[in-house]
């Protein structure tokens, strides 16, 4: 029979649990804290004192709450003092963030998505970018690590969408060159895109409080970020949330995957254009025009739209089937498409999703906007910390 934890398991648990609360809630009095971690308050400051020494949270007294008695300190994250590095390599776009504890963005660089077939020629300029976050921080702050996210395609010369290396394949690379402009061994994590920008928004933005979340992801592909049961579902090689590969339509158009019929050549950005008369222009802002030019009266857009936001709405409601989310976000390009097609969508999910769910799912955009993906990045970097404060956050 196992022995129950140790004294010592239990205070780093408390902590963890301390700082994971402030520094997704922001700051908080030492009387909340008590009442929301259920422990007495000399345990409380106790453990404040140790993350304090550690560089990790901060108390100060709070304003004059008018109360008498003396006031309860109050606890904030250390965001300028510990932070961690995201990164986030997209189709059109790298971008890179210093993201202090508290989910604060310190600093910040980004540049064009450079041509390349694969996904390691973004390795080298994302590293540039930490270097450069990493020379201008001030002295006495800590880095805890970096987290990736990696977006799975490239889009090749001519314009195509090609399934390129995925988070996997870019592990070794980007931590020898992260390693390289940190001059040191950090943990780097890599993950897909849609599975931090999902973990992102159950964490601390939209869907704050749900157990089961969906996030769907837009860009020249469809990924599906997966929380079931307060958990990332991420499959067993990373190549789980592929939902833009669900044949929706046997013997339909050719896919960049090789199938044929999947759900990303019916909704996807190269199917709203050709839906709407093949309008030139490609990515984010041929989308944009493209929902501006419906919004304003365009008959064929908006004709585009509906189509799109209907074969939107077939897949979101087979997967709202299979997994019984509470909530669906529609994250890159696909917010501007369910913005503009939500009737569309909520039609067929009307004929499709169960009847017993079908009132009560929530449809939502992210709280986070297009930074979810990175700040799911940085998450991604706290959660060695979170789970064990003082160990991790030692040297
Ligand atoms: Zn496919």
């Amino acid at each position: 029979m196992r022995a129950g934890p140790s004294q010592d398991e239990i205070r780093r648990q408390n902590l963890g649990a301390l700082l994971r609360l402030v520094h997704l809630r922001g700051a908080m009095s030492r009387a909340e804290l008590t009442t929301r971690l259920g422990l007495n308050r000399s345990t409380i400051g106790a453990l404040t004192a140790d993350l304090t020494s550690a560089g990790l949270v901060t108390e100060r007294a709070p304003r004059e709450t008018g109360r008498a008695g003396r006031p309860s300190l109050v606890v904030s994250p250390s965001s300028e003092r510990a932070y961690a590095y995201a990164i986030s390599i997209e189709v059109d776009q790298l971008r890179a963030a210093r993201v202090g504890l508290g989910g604060v963005v310190l600093d910040r660089r980004r540049a064009a998505r450079p041509p390349g077939r694969t996904g390691v020629a973004a390795v080298q300029p994302v590293a540039g970018f930490v270097a450069e976050m990493h020379a201008a921080a001030t002295g006495g702050t800590r880095c805890i690590g970096s987290g990736v996210a990696v977006g799975g395609r490239v889009r090749a010369a001519e314009g195509a969408i090609e399934l390129s290396a995925g988070a996997a394949e870019l592990d070794a690379p980007l931590r020898a060159a992260l390693g390289a402009a940190l001059r040191d061994d950090r943990p780097v994590t890599v993950a897909a895109a849609a599975d931090l920008a999902a973990l992102a928004e159950h964490a601390r933005g939209v869907a704050a409080g749900c157990d089961t979340v969906l996030y769907l992801h837009g860009d020249a592909g469809i990924t599906a970020g997966v929380i079931a049961g307060g958990r990332r579902v991420t499959g067993a090689g990373g190549y789980g949330g592929e939902v833009g590969h669900m044949v929706v339509r046997p013997g339909g158009r050719r896919c960049s995957c090789g199938s044929a019929g999947c759900w990303e050549t019916e909704i996807g950005e190269h199917a709203l254009l050709r839906a709407a008369g093949g309008r030139g222009g490609a990515g984010r802002p041929a989308v944009l025009a493209l929902v501006d030019a419906a919004s304003r009266g365009d008959a064929a857009a908006q004709l585009a739209v509906r189509q799109v936001g209907d074969w939107l709405g077939f897949g979101v409601a087979n997967l709202v089937n299979i997994f019984n989310p509470e909530m669906v976000i529609f994250g890159g390009m696909l917010r501007e498409i369910y913005l503009a097609a939500a009737a569309s969508v909520r039609s067929r999910l009307r004929l499709m999703v169960l009847p017993g769910w079908r009132g009560r799912l929530r449809l939502r955009t992210p709280a986070l906007g297009d930074d979810a993906a990175l700040i799911g990045a940085a998450e991604l970097a706290f959660e060695r910390l979170l789970a064990d404060p003082l160990d991790a956050g030692a040297a």
